[in-house]
Formats: C-alpha cells, structure tokens, sequence
C-alpha cells in the first residue's frame, strides 16, 4: 500500500535527475524512500500514439493499447529508466512505487515491459543487473516466471481484454 506520496512532499527533496552511465540521464534517490512510496505519477494529458513525434516515443508511458503520457520535457518521468530488476513497481494506470527500500544515491527504476503493450517494441538493455534480458520487449513478451513475480503490478491496461476494440494505433501482429 502506498504509505506516502513523495510529489506531495516536494518532488526535489526525494529524487534527483544525475548520470547513468550508459544509459544516458536517470533519476536517484536523493534520500530514503521507503517500500510502498509514491514515487512518481505519470497521470497527466493522454494521447494517442500517432499525435506524438516519433523522437519522442522513448519517453512516453503507455496507459492504454493506444494512448500514451509524454511526461515534460526534463522532468523524473521522462529520466526514469528501466532496469531488469527494478527497484519500483507499475500500479494501476500511471503510479510508480517502490517495491523496496530504496536509499539515498540508487537509480529508481521500473520495467519497462510491465508498461509496454506494443508488440513491436524492442530496446537494448544497459541496466547492467544478473538478470539482465538484453533485450526488452513487451509485456506479452516477459517469462511467465517473470509476470507471476510482478503480478498485477504492471500498467493495468495490460491486465485488461487483450483485443482492445476501436482504432489501433499498434501495427496489427501476423500471428
Ligand atoms: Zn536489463
């Protein structure tokens, strides 16, 4: 359960954007959040996937099958990088939580499969942990050992009729 709401306590006070090596930029911990922590909202307007440039779709956050947040320009939610073994959790539409302790100075971090609900999408991974899967691909995609271990802590659309109706801005899949 979220126990408190690091935004509403002053965003700055609790995450800082800084180098990730490889990965380019990310977002640490600027001090201890603790397991259950608001980390960050990605709620904000929603789009549909054909409104948005093409160089900015590595930023996006996925909500539904077809509709997407670009987080502000700068901000933690567009810095936020994946890891294979994150250190947060995807709830509901647009939360993300921490699913440990995390201290002051580690990298937060989320799946990006649990979010990813476009078939078509692939980024090489540098997060660097055990378990890295090299490659991260869609939801649809993640070892069922993998979806068993999140649970319903991913983007709740993913959860949902896996043939959503109405105009898909996703390529139809072959098979
Ligand atoms: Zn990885």
């Amino acid at each position: 359960m979220t126990r408190r709401t690091i935004k509403e306590e002053g965003e700055g006070s609790a995450l800082r954007v800084g180098a990730a090596g490889a990965k380019g930029r990310g977002v640490f911990a600027a001090r201890r959040i603790e397991l259950g922590d608001l980390v960050w909202d990605y709620a904000g307007e929603e789009k549909w996937i054909k409104g948005i440039p093409k160089r900015l779709w590595r930023y996006c956050f996925q909500v539904d099958y077809d509709k997407y947040v670009v987080p502000e320009k700068g901000s933690t939610g567009w810095f936020m990088n994946h890891s294979c073994e994150p250190n947060c959790v995807i709830m509901g539409r647009t939360r993300i939580v921490a699913l440990r302790r995390i201290e002051a100075g580690e990298e937060v971090t989320f799946d990006y499969s649990t979010n990813v609900g476009w078939e078509g999408y692939s980024m090489r991974c540098e997060c660097g942990t055990k378990g890295c899967r090299k490659v991260v691909r869609s939801y649809a995609f993640l070892p069922d050992e993998l979806k068993g271990h999140y649970g319903a802590c991913v983007s709740a659309f993913l959860l949902g009729p896996s043939s959503p109706s109405g105009d898909r801005a996703r390529p139809a899949t072959a098979s």
